[in-house]
């Protein structure tokens, strides 16, 4: 055991067998057989690499080179994710903030189950950004709120767990109890903000003061904005990119106590979008659209 350490080969050793020969005759020393040892361990070392890299169902080189480049992209800035609020049952509402900048804000899900296409949607938005397959461009900050109304996605319902519209409970100076949708009476609440998702969601805003709330529902194809600041501007922009309309204001029942309305109050600038019907690339088409609106963002 304690032999199999070589020692250094001395300068006159050298000298007196030229490295790598095998002559008949030459002297060979111990050190010549480590040698092949180690060139046989690299050897041993490169095949199980190798083996390891090319091995059927796992990421071989291109796979590792890619899995680097998702968990540290170079220049994408880092996404934080707060719980602003809780549902009525206790659920977490997430809002998932990147970038530094103007503000432009998404919400998914106010009408949760029929409309929960909304939520897919923010979602995969935010997942670009997070993953870093999107850059986003300097001067904005996004921020997402895929799941506004949690306990309703839960449920498969448009309301809350107490049966209120979201999108019905916002203070406005039209807001009632009993509140309209497709001609149906729905709740608006016991109160403005009588619930804990739309008292978290006023509360986060009104303190963030963003350049923009975008509120995605479904479906009519059609942007509607509530006219503060740029907010007609860049609702216009969205619209175009998407193809949908561009619509002055709902005109098809009386929407009271809405978010944007109650926004407008707070000099907030916002706008419904109101994805397509029948659309099967709804995230493609929203990409594309919030692409269009944040480079008017980032423009000034
Ligand atoms: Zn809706």
């Amino acid at each position: 055991m304690h032999d199999f350490r070589p020692r250094p080969p001395t300068l006159a050793g050298r000298a007196r067998r030229p490295y790598g020969t095998i002559g008949r005759g030459a002297p060979r020393s111990r050190w010549y057989g480590w040698y092949w040892f180690a060139a046989a361990g690299v050897v041993a070392v490169l095949f199980v690499a190798a083996l390891a890299a090319f091995r059927p169902g796992q990421p071989g080189v291109a796979g590792v080179t890619a899995i680097i480049h998702d968990s540290a992209p170079a220049a994408a800035p880092i996404a934080t994710t707060a719980v602003i609020g809780h549902s009525l049952e206790g659920r977490p509402i997430e809002a998932t903030s990147i970038g530094a900048g103007a503000t432009l804000v998404l919400i998914g899900g106010l009408h949760a189950g029929p409309e929960a296409v909304s939520v897919d949607v923010v979602d995969d938005l935010r997942e670009d950004y997070v993953s870093g397959d999107r850059e986003l461009l300097g001067g904005v900050e996004l921020v997402f709120i895929p799941a506004a109304n949690p306990d309703g996605l839960a449920a498969g319902t448009r309301v809350n767990a107490a049966g209120v519209d979201l999108n019905r409970n916002w203070p406005t100076g039209d807001w009632s109890a009993e509140a309209i949708h497709t001609g149906e009476v729905v709740s608006g609440g016991t109160a403005p903000l009588s619930e804990p998702e739309t008292r978290a969601l006023h509360d986060y805003l009104v303190d963030l003061r963003p350049a923009l709330v975008l509120s995605v529902h479904g479906f009519g194809g059609v942007v509607d904005d509530n006219e503060v600041g740029r907010a007609s501007e860049l609702a216009a922009r969205w619209a175009e990119a998407a193809g949908f309309e561009h619509i002055e204001e709902w005109t098809e029942y009386e929407i009271s106590g809405q978010l944007i309305d109650a926004l407008a109050g707070e000099g907030i600038p916002a706008a419904d979008i109101e994805l397509a019907e029948g659309d099967t690339r709804p995230t493609a088409t929203a990409r594309e659209a919030l692409e269009a609106v944040l480079e008017a963002l980032a423009a000034r």
